[in-house]
């Protein structure tokens, strides 16, 4: 039987095997028990059945892309939680993050909360001209989470946002059913650290899943998530268009005579804030050498 991996939790795995109405309880087997190959949140599976309700995983199929923190495979987008506003948002996260995303062949959205408090619209306007899904709500009115429950009905949606962002906020009302622990709830139970490498799969009720991944640092994810500063200019989905007309090759696009990507910088066609991302990024990953990634 075939399935997808919910949760994993001490060695044991929920998979949901398909046309089963409820999760069995998994082990794996064979090369899955040792540390070599792990098996994440969102791995499509084999399951040889043990008996009711319990298997081994003896096969694991190919990844279309995963992340190593938070723990999760085959992810359709990132969704990044942004607030406008108490805490202010830092784009250099923001970019840090939709670069790595890209590197990962994830896509990402960014949704912007607290449109209650602080006018959404020019972050949506910078993410738009980026070439990113924008969304802009308002969760505890419920406006503008329908556009949000209908983009990510189906596929599995990692949600991801610093502390404050308003992510638990906005999770339970797109899918009050599920009712998920706020920050504020996992923190009374003292789970707040606990919590943070767990991932669980939850169903949206219209055939997709949402990953919470509480504690989610943007630190974290960098330290595992390294790349070349000559990769990271392919990893902002809005210079490529300009990149390869740049006069010299090797271009850095930071301070070069001829760099297309400046260019469309000054025309407005690409954000400023973005270009300043890029250099700042650039600029920690300069150490990093192609033989240090492997
Ligand atoms: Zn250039």
């Amino acid at each position: 039987m075939d399935g997808l991996i919910l949760s994993s939790r001490g060695g044991f795995y929920q998979v949901l095997c398909d046309g089963d109405p409820q999760p069995c309880q998994c082990r794996g087997r064979g090369r899955f028990r040792k540390d070599d190959t792990q098996l994440l949140v969102g791995d499509r599976v084999t399951v040889q059945p043990t008996g009711p309700g319990t298997g081994f995983i003896v096969d694991l199929a190919p990844r279309r892309n995963h992340l190593i923190r938070p723990p999760i495979a085959n992810i359709s987008r990132l969704a990044l939680v942004v607030s406008a506003l108490q805490p202010a948002p830092n784009l250099l996260v923001i970019d840090r993050l939709t670069a790595i995303a890209a590197r990962r062949d994830i896509p990402v959205a960014l949704i912007f909360t607290k449109s209650d408090l602080a006018d959404t619209a020019p972050l949506a306007e910078l993410y738009a001209l980026a070439g990113y899904p924008v969304y802009r709500v308002d969760s505890p009115a419920r406006q503008g989470t329908e556009a949000v429950r209908g983009a990510f009905a189906t596929g599995i949606t990692a949600f991801c946002g610093n502390s404050g962002a308003g992510k638990s906020t906005l999770l339970n009302a797109l899918f009050p059913q599920l009712a998920l622990p706020t920050a504020e709830i996992s923190q009374k139970l003292g789970r707040g650290r606990h919590t943070t490498r767990h991932v669980e799969l939850y169903p949206t009720g219209q055939g997709g899943y949402i990953a919470d991944t509480p504690g989610f640092s943007a630190v974290d994810f960098l330290r595992f998530e390294r790349m070349t500063a000559d990769q990271l200019a392919g990893c902002f989905p809005d210079f490529v268009p300009y990149r390869q007309r740049c006069r010299f090759p090797g271009c850095s696009h930071r301070v070069e005579k001829g760099c297309a990507v400046l260019e469309a910088v000054e025309a407005g066609e690409i954000s400023p804030s973005r270009h300043q991302s890029y250099c700042a990024i650039y600029e920690e990953l300069r150490g990093v050498k192609e033989w240090e990634l492997k």
